[in-house]
């Protein structure tokens, strides 16, 4: 294959859902198509504890939610697929949504039974400002659902988005009998035999045999009505509108019994984007241009409890990565050999010799990235978009329970900050950590792994909501430090003044007019 053949094999995509609408077993099927695993429940710790490959998966265990998004990779039909899996917990938006910011598309999957939920919308609502291709999949067909007009209705009137059936189910629940493919002009019958399985349809969309079972069923006659509907009153299928993120193509199928989830795959293949340009500060980056360059979307410690590392995720944005390549990380100017490489295959890594645009792959990191940065071979300062970050808005002091332990302590609270879900401010004269972090399970999640990981217990103590500015570096002032206006720093030491609330924030903007307040975040 030449280069250019392999990026355009490439699809890299998120999928995107509410708790439990079913994202870790659509995920499982997918990988198994492609081979990827063995079986089905080894994706994550969650349902087969023996798989749980880290400590860190522990938490996701206990509370029943992901909390770190991971990435895998598999092959199929000559696709090269890259999945990038979404912490489905609000508290970690940040996470995701820094990781939408790596994919080509997405897809968007619905519990049939509960419609579009919260997470849902807001997850939608950034892939829609950046404009990606959403793919719909309405699960758990084999249950009682909405009616599927319904639930069409919804996606319209809630998300705002048009939408065009690929297929459409006949009967639900107890009665499901599979569903008319739209596409490919054919029944797939629910729990009939490989064999048997397909019904193709005649040039009328109807099943020609007479004396078949299903064509007796009222069900197929409804299916048929609903269908002759969505072809006169429906949205017209279109390219155009899929690759801009106006129209989403709709699946129906149920992830867990394994059905339409095949099917789902190699449509999605077909019209899914192939890796697209990114913008950067030299302008439109194509994928098929030759020079190196990508940027780091996530970093994550110890993914490898064995190994004691530290990943930084890299999306390549054009050419292709060797293995030992010398590369320019465009921050500092400093040149750096990427030896030491890994890709997803699962829930195994196995080191990665090359990969192209598209690829997501995770570099050895040891302490030198930070997210957003952007890697590339060329000499030059070639810097892509800014990744969103949200400003932190609750706060803890934190201490090591054991003074004698300062060193596991200090270590773990650096390397935790580094990955981006908590930020660091030190208090400037007893130097104190403050942590903030936009929900309260991001504090949870670091006191466990500071006590899994690094083997240090800590004391966390609440100081509330606070409103961070930024000030400037010849305006520091320690006089003016007090608990309704604390001064402290940033983990690279830039000034800033933690705010009670609105009211401390006005009363000092008012009493210090000569004080710029700033936040970078917003
Ligand atoms: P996630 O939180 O989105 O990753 O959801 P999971 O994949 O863990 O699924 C949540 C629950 O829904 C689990 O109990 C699954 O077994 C179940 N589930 C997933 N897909 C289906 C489906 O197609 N039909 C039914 N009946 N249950 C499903």
């Amino acid at each position: 294959m030449t280069f250019k053949d392999e990026v355009l094999s490439r699809r890299t995509f998120a999928i995107i859902s509410h708790p439990d609408a079913g994202k870790t077993t659509l995920t499982e099927q997918l990988l198994l198509f492609g081979g990827a695993i063995r079986a089905a429940g080894t994706v994550k710790g969650k349902k087969s504890g023996k798989f749980a490959t880290s400590d860190w998966m522990e938490i996701e265990k206990q509370r029943g939610i992901s909390v770190t998004s991971s990435v895998m990779q598999f092959e199929y039909n000559g696709y090269r697929v890259n999945i990038l899996d979404t912490p489905g917990h609000q508290d970690f938006s940040e996470d995701t949504y820094r990781t939408l910011m790596a994919v080509d598309s997405a897809v968007m999957i619905i519990d049939s039974a509960k419609g579009i939920e919260d997470q849902t919308i807001k997850l939608f609502k950034v892939c829609r400002m950046r404009g990606i291709p959403i793919f719909t999949f309405i699960n758990k067909l084999d249950r009682q659902g909405k009616n599927p007009l319904e639930l069409l209705a919804e996606l319209e009137e809630v998300l705002g988005i048009e939408s065009y059936p690929m297929n459409w189910p006949i009967g639900m629940g107890k009665e499901f009998l599979g569903i008319y493919d739209r596409y490919y002009n054919r029944i797939e019958q629910f729990r009939v035999e490989d064999s048997e399985r397909f019904i193709p349809l005649n040039e009328e969309g109807e099943i020609s045999n007479d004396s078949s079972k299903l064509k007796q069923s009222g069900l197929y006659e409804q299916a048929l009505e609903e269908i002759l509907l969505l072809n006169e009153a429906g949205n017209e299928f279109s390219r155009e509108k899929i690759a801009d993120g106006t129209l989403t193509p709709v699946f129906f199928g149920s992830a867990l019994t394994n059905f339409g989830v095949q099917t789902f795959l190699e449509t999605y293949l077909q019209f899914a984007p192939s890796p697209q340009p990114r913008n950067s500060n030299e302008g439109l980056i194509e994928p098929i241009s030759e020079e190196f360059s990508g940027f780091i979307f996530k970093i994550q410690a110890n993914m490898n409890p064995a190994h004691r590392d530290r990943i930084a995720f890299l999306r390549i944005c054009s050419g292709e990565f060797e293995r030992g390549m010398n590369v320019t990380l465009s921050r500092t100017g400093k040149s750096i050999k990427l030896s030491q490489s890994t890709q997803f295959l699962a829930d195994d890594r196995s080191t990665v010799n090359n990969a192209v645009s598209g690829d997501i792959i995770g570099i050895y990191d040891t302490g030198t990235y930070q997210i957003g940065d952007t890697l590339s071979s060329t000499k030059g300062k070639l810097q892509y978009e800014k990744l969103p970050q949200f400003t932190p808005e609750l706060f803890v002091k934190v201490s090591a329970k054991n003074v004698l332990k300062q060193k596991h302590f200090h270590k773990g609270v650096l390397q935790l900050v580094q990955e981006g879900a908590i930020q660091l401010y030190k208090t400037y004269r007893m130097e104190d950590y403050i942590l903030g972090a936009v929900g309260q399970l991001q504090f949870e999640v670091f006191e466990h792994r500071m006590r899994n990981e690094y083997n240090s217990e800590v004391i966390m103590e609440s100081i509330g909501s606070k409103i961070p500015r930024w000030i400037d570096e010849s305006q520091v002032d320690e006089s003016l430090s007090s608990s309704r206006s604390l001064l402290v720093k940033d983990r690279f030491d830039k000034p800033l003044f933690l705010f009670e609330n609105d009211f401390a924030l006005r009363w000092f903007q008012d009493k210090h007019p000569d004080i710029k307040l700033s936040n970078p975040l917003e």
